[in-house]
């Protein structure tokens, strides 16, 4: 059993949570919503006052908050968890963040001792609630091995990306491949549709020609040709097309900093920022083939 601070106790972190006091752990939760914290100490947490509360004398301090500058209060302000954690306790950042801050925050631990991972997820809200994430790991070998038995009760894949800030590399490049080949299967049944033919031959061709991707195979932006598709319940989330654009947004932001050439990604950005203005942020991102067309 190990005694863990979990802060952030919103749509990921409090079903996270909450599988960590299932597994037996001794978890204190903080979060600045008052709500989020009752919701946790009904699933059986320990509710803290305060951030300060959920570290004192933990072993381990999770953090799962909105965006980087949220993720720079919690670990560099005042009393954040560098100065207040307990010497010796290990950091696991699992917001999706800017691979920047998560160096940088790794860089200020790792100077005042601590051993810090960046643990970014994929699977969203239903793989937070069944302990099913895919955790993308950033940080020293030893750490991980530390944090290992605990992402494995929250998740079910769980990989060592490298050095710190390799976590969030994955997650960025992984959904900006995502988010190019959902446009461009998009784009593929909209030719089709134009060109008289039946999306159902093209789904039985291309799935087992070159054309394949997962975007096409598990997800299909089109109604009726798989059923795990957000297609066939409207597009409801999900994963939302916000969400899709933040992690587009970062993607392009770490293009910038390295130097390297993502057009695709770029206009992919455009694209999910346009679909995202014109109102349907919490669509599942599936649903800018409704925008390709032009409904
Ligand atoms: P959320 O907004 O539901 O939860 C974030 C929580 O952090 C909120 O409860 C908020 O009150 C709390 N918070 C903000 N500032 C705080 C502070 N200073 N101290 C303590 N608590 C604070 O967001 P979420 O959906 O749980 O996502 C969390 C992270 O996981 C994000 O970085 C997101 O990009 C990533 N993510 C989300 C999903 C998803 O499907 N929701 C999937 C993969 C990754």
């Amino acid at each position: 059993m190990a005694r863990i601070g979990f802060i952030g106790l919103g749509n990921m972190g409090g079903p996270m949570a909450a599988n960590l006091v299932k597994a037996g752990h001794a978890v204190t939760g903080s979060d600045v919503v008052p709500a989020a914290v009752a919701k946790f100490a009904a699933a059986g947490g320990t509710a803290a006052q305060s951030a300060a509360d959920a570290m004192a004398g933990a072993e381990v301090i999770i953090t799962m908050l909105p965006a980087g500058k949220e993720v720079r209060e919690v670990y560099l302000e005042g009393e954040g968890v560098l100065a207040r954690a307990a010497p010796g306790a290990l950091l696991i950042d699992s917001s999706t963040i800017d691979v920047e801050t998560a160096r940088a925050v790794a860089n200020a631990a790792e100077t005042k001792r601590f051993a810090m991972l960046d643990a970014p997820v994929s699977g969203g809200v239903t793989g937070a609630q069944a302990g099913t994430l895919t955790f993308m790991v950033g940080g020293p070998a030893d750490a991980f091995a530390r944090a290992k038995p605990l992402l494995e009760v929250m998740g079910k894949t769980i990989v060592h990306a490298g050095a710190a800030g390799s976590g969030q590399a994955a997650k960025i490049c992984n959904n900006m491949m995502l988010a190019v080949s959902m446009i461009g299967v998009s784009e593929g049944f909209l030719l089709a549709d134009k060109l008289g033919l039946d999306k159902q031959k093209l789904f039985d061709i291309a799935s087992k020609s070159s054309g394949q991707s997962w975007a096409m195979t598990t997800y299909c932006p089109v109604p009726g040709l798989v059923p795990t598709s957000p297609a066939n319940r409207d597009y409801q989330a999900g994963f939302t097309a916000a969400m899709m654009l933040k992690d587009l947004r970062l993607a392009q932001e770490a293009a910038r900093t390295a130097g390297a050439t993502t057009p695709l990604g770029a206009e992919a950005a455009a694209l999910f920022g346009l679909f995202v203005a014109h109102g349907h942020a919490g669509l599942d991102f599936s649903g800018i083939i409704r925008f390709l067309r032009g409904t």
